[in-house]
């Protein structure tokens, strides 16, 4: 889509009306589920001719492709870098899945001042790249197929940490990370069989985070794998909830136990957000009679104006960082 300087105003709501449009098709009797994904450029900002402005939206378009959530890009300076950046990630992944270059570290969420659960995420630390960003690798790995491989690395991870954590657990939830094509393998529910199995850990104190990107589309097909997950026992909490676009109806059908307001609207309050979105998600769980908690917590203000709306489940840098195993048991040692 290339938008000319007289529309401008419409650069954001066009491509959201005909991305509507294209999840809400139907044929006769038969309701088609299908993306609509927009990649825009604008005249003259990204080109004064039609050859470059259509190569920078396709720039823009492989750039939204894979990133759940999302829809539509606007083509901005650095997208190039960026993609050149997800090449070379993509070129050292694979070895790196093999080799053992990734650990987990874990970021404690906190009610009213007590650790209640703690959230695992992913490192690598690669000799060749440094430090890489996950939302970076988890994109290419999605991208690449290697989403099978990163399932196996982490329950791997997490084999060998959870020993060690367990026995600060006691009443403490486990959440772990789930993106919408680990869903679909049944590698990762097997994955979480074996947690349990090897562990001991109980499947009633892990809980799986699958983004609102990842639960909208066949909402009927979705709420089926989440059933599998939950006849385990296991917990459903929908991550950065409030980007997408699930309706009440939705969430009537997935069987989720908690919804994760997205950090933006927590850490953007009150600068970039008035906190109408975070107060309206706060509303949605309590309607839907289940939990909810807001990440990306980052100052006192904000954990006030989270308690002030009835959310008192939070995590974010106010409380801590994501800690890596040595640290987490050091404060869970301190905190018993
Ligand atoms: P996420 O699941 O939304 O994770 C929250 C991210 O916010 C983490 O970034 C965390 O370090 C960061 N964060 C925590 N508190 C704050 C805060 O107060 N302010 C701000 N600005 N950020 C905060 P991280 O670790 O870089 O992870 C990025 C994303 O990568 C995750 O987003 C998740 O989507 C993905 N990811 C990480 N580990 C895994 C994994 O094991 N599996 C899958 N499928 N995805 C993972
Ligand atoms: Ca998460
Ligand atoms: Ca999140």
């Amino acid at each position: 889509m290339v938008i000319s300087p007289s529309r401008k105003d419409k650069v954001e709501e066009e491509p959201t009306q005909m991305i509507r449009l294209g999840r809400t098709l139907k044929t006769n009797s038969v309701e088609a589920f299908f993306n609509v994904n927009i990649g825009i450029s604008q005249y003259p900002e990204n080109g004064t001719d039609a050859e470059t402005l259509l190569r920078n939206a396709r720039v823009a378009l492989d750039h939204i492709q894979y990133t759940p959530g999302q829809s539509y890009a606007l083509h901005e300076a650095g997208l190039e870098n960026r993609l050149k950046e997800e090449l070379t990630v993509g070129s050292h992944l694979p070895k790196a899945l093999e080799n053992g270059e990734f650990h987990m570290v874990y970021q404690p969420q906190y009610d009213q001042g007590r650790i209640v659960g703690i959230e695992a995420l992913m490192r690598w630390e690669s000799p060749i790249l440094g430090e890489v960003c996950p939302d970076v690798f988890i994109k290419v790995a999605e991208e690449g197929g290697w989403m099978t491989d990163v399932t196996k690395v982490v329950f791997s991870l997490l084999e060998h940490d959870l020993p060690e954590i367990k026995q600060y657990m006691n009443d403490i939830r486990l959440a772990i990370n789930i993106s919408s094509s680990q869903l679909m393998d049944r590698q990762c529910l097997q994955g979480f069989a074996e947690l349990n199995t090897l562990t001991g850990m109980p499947a009633e104190q892990l809980e799986i985070e699958v983004t609102e990107g990842a639960v909208i589309g066949d909402v009927e097909m979705i709420a089926k794998k989440l059933d599998k997950f939950k006849e385990k026992g296991i917990r459903i909490a929908i991550d950065d909830f409030g980007t997408g676009f699930s309706t009440m109806t939705h969430l009537e059908k997935i069987p989720a136990d908690m919804l994760k307001i997205d950090k933006s609207f927590v850490s953007g309050y009150p600068d970039e957000t008035d906190g109408n979105v975070a107060a309206l998600v706060i509303r949605t769980a309590k309607t839907l009679g289940i939990d909810v908690i807001a990440e990306g917590v980052e100052t006192k203000e904000q954990k006030t104006f989270l308690e002030e709306n009835g959310c008192t489940l939070h995590q974010g840098y106010y409380y801590s960082k994501p800690h890596t195993l040595e640290s987490l048991i050091k404060l869970l040692e301190k905190t018993e």
